[in-house]
């Protein structure tokens, strides 16, 4: 058989799906979606057809009328099963009837306590990047693109959501059912659908949000200038070619920060600050309409084309929207990170490089900031190359051409190769993609109110703390520059201090609090436990939370607390952050899991 993709059953020469019609049944009791889905084919197809699934539980399938063969013939940790439909007999489309398990990676069940209002249970599902294949057996590969329709049958007082378009809404005895669409093909990865007790806000012309009632003011505060954004990209990236884009706020257990699905962006809690302080944020996840969603890696050992490509977006539209200082700011601080992680992890790394060859390593272990950060300063040096004019022709040249496709790296370097051929004369294109570490030679960022930071730490290192003047007026980035670049060690009281001069009570701003908790439990300072143990409780992101969990696992004192604290709140985290953060224990036969940025995360 010809695999494709390193972490998909599927044989491309075989047959491609191009179409799926779902009706999906949620039951909040159980914890399963009953599914009946109608597949349409490219082509018809003969002999067999493999199709990736994790846990399905397949009562029925059908073609033309006949029962199909089927088998779960091949399976894997990792991958999940190979459901292996038989002697089709130039069959174009056919039905399955299924129910999803209890465990399926992809989709959250959260009891209404769970929630904002605390009454009415909440659902979300997170495909990326491989956990489609719990939701409905497919072709789980970014190379794969269908359209579908879909109706979705939840409990009245419920609103359900897809990331698609919204047809009608109609009663069915003590259900409602809401049908949706999905014109534009796209990855079973970008598969997304959610229920809860939701209400929705208009916020521009093609914008809007989705929150429970208890959110959804600051929420349409918070992200009231999304419509300039999309004005802004558009001018960037060509034209938006989604129809809407509306956000929908999860419950804090959502383990990212956002995610990208098409038109109706999944964003966690933590980004509403009220005082809009981390809408770029938002920047990142609408660029991924154009990279990523229009133009898409097509295995995710390209990664870094969805991420370094929407990364360099982000930033370009942040400069317009907040000039160039602000910009300046973060790409210092983007750079100190990815320091941070190539160094923990290794310079000489494999997970270093931009293509990386993960066969066998589980995408979202593999995942680390590092496609991100490091393919932007790349895609940096390509436009410092030619020119700003030159480069943002190429990048609409580069979403026109490729719009609705996948591409590998090479395909990529192939066209950068045709359209700009000055790049490689001028950067070392395969030591920045396919070699380990961050090249030296390159243009690197400078930044004002960085410095100032530094300046104020430098200080600090020296014995005197800073006045409450010098940092009042300080940005968020540069609050988070300061705390990422303290001493790993420093007395309690410097501790207390920080956190008062720095307001962060005031701000509560849970990325502030990640690095303050984290310098807290790496000083010694015990009496912080209950309230770490607080913000574990409430905040999924895992962006967050795994730098706290590692400090506390190197520290003695606070090592004893790690796991009763992990086992205490799993039930209540999304499956991918307890899957990641623990050698689940509970589950017979489970391995220890590589954890996110490349190191192996284990409570002693
Ligand atoms: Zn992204």
């Amino acid at each position: 058989m010809a695999r494709h993709d390193p972490h998909s059953y599927a044989d491309l020469t075989q047959g491609r799906i191009a179409h799926i019609d779902l009706r999906i049944e949620a039951d909040f009791d159980a914890h399963l979606l009953n599914i009946e889905a109608d597949y349409q084919l490219v082509e018809p197809v003969n002999g067999s057809l493999f199709l990736d699934a994790a846990g399905i539980d397949l009562a029925r399938a059908v073609a033309n009328g006949r029962t199909l063969q089927w088998e779960f013939d091949q399976q894997d940790e990792l991958l999940g099963e190979r459901l292996h439909l038989k002697g089709l007999n130039g069959v174009s489309s056919f039905t399955l009837a299924f129910n999803t398990s209890r465990e399926a990676r992809a989709l959250q069940w959260l009891p209404g306590v769970q929630t904002a209002g605390g009454v009415h249970p909440f659902l979300y599902s997170q495909c990326q990047a491989i956990h489609a294949r719990s939701v409905f057996p497919c072709q789980d590969t970014p190379s794969v693109r269908f359209t579908f329709s879909a109706e979705v049958e939840v409990p009245k007082a419920l609103t359900a959501v897809m990331a698609a378009e919204q047809v009608r809404v109609r009663e069915r005895g003590a259900n409602k059912v809401f049908q949706f669409k999905m014109p534009q093909p796209i990855p079973s990865y970008l598969f997304a659908i959610g229920a809860g007790n939701l209400v929705f806000r208009e916020l521009g012309p093609r914008t809007g949000v989705y929150a429970e009632p208890e959110l959804v003011e600051a929420a349409a505060w918070e992200f009231a200038e999304n419509e300039a954004k999309i004005v802004e990209a558009e001018k960037l990236l060509g034209p938006y070619l989604w129809g809407r884009y509306d956000l929908l706020i999860l419950p804090p257990s959502f383990p990212y920060g956002g995610m990208e699905n098409p038109r109706l962006t999944f964003l966690t809690p933590t980004a509403i600050l009220g005082n809009r302080g981390q809408t770029t944020l938002i920047t990142h996840e609408l660029a991924h309409a154009w990279t990523g969603n229009l133009v898409t890696n097509a295995t995710w050992e390209d990664f870094w084309l969805n991420e370094g490509w929407t990364t360099y977006a982000e930033t370009r539209i942040t400069e317009v929207l907040e000039g160039i200082e602000f910009a300046d700011l973060t790409a210092m601080y983007d750079e100190q990170r990815l320091f941070e992680v190539m160094e923990r992890i290794g310079m000489d790394s494999i997970l270093t490089r931009l293509k990386v060859p993960s066969e066998g390593l589980d995408p979202d272990s593999a995942t680390t900031i590092i496609p991100y950060y490091k393919g932007c300063f790349f895609l940096k040096e390509c436009e410092y190359a030619v020119g700003r004019e030159r480069f943002d022709a190429f990048i609409h040249k580069y979403t026109g051409k490729y719009q609705f496709q996948s591409l590998t790296t090479e395909a990529f370097l192939d066209f950068l190769e045709r359209e700009l051929p000055e790049v490689f004369e001028k950067v070392n294109v395969q030591e920045w993609v396919y070699e380990p570490g961050l090249t030296d030679k390159r243009r690197k960022p400078q930044s004002a109110l960085y410095d100032e930071v530094q300046s104020v730490l430098s200080v600090y290192r020296q014995g005197t703390r800073p006045a409450r003047g010098q940092v009042a007026d300080w940005r968020r980035y540069q609050i988070l520059s300061f705390l990422q670049a303290l001493p790993k060690q420093i007395p309690a009281e410097d501790c207390k201090y920080f956190e008062e001069i720095l307001d962060l009570e005031g701000k509560n701003d849970a990325g502030h609090y990640s690095y303050f908790y984290t310098t807290c439990i790496t000083s010694g300072y015990q009496d912080i436990l209950p309230r770490v143990e607080e913000f574990i409780d409430r905040v999924g992101r895992m962006l967050y939370l795994l730098p706290i969990f590692r400090a506390m696992i190197a520290a003695d004192w606070a090592k004893p607390h790690a796991r009763r604290i992990l086992e205490a709140v799993r039930e209540r985290q999304h499956t991918i952050t307890s899957m990641l953060s623990t050698n689940c224990s509970k589950k017979p036969g489970c391995k220890p899991i590589p954890i996110q940025n490349g190191t192996s995360l284990r409570i002693p």
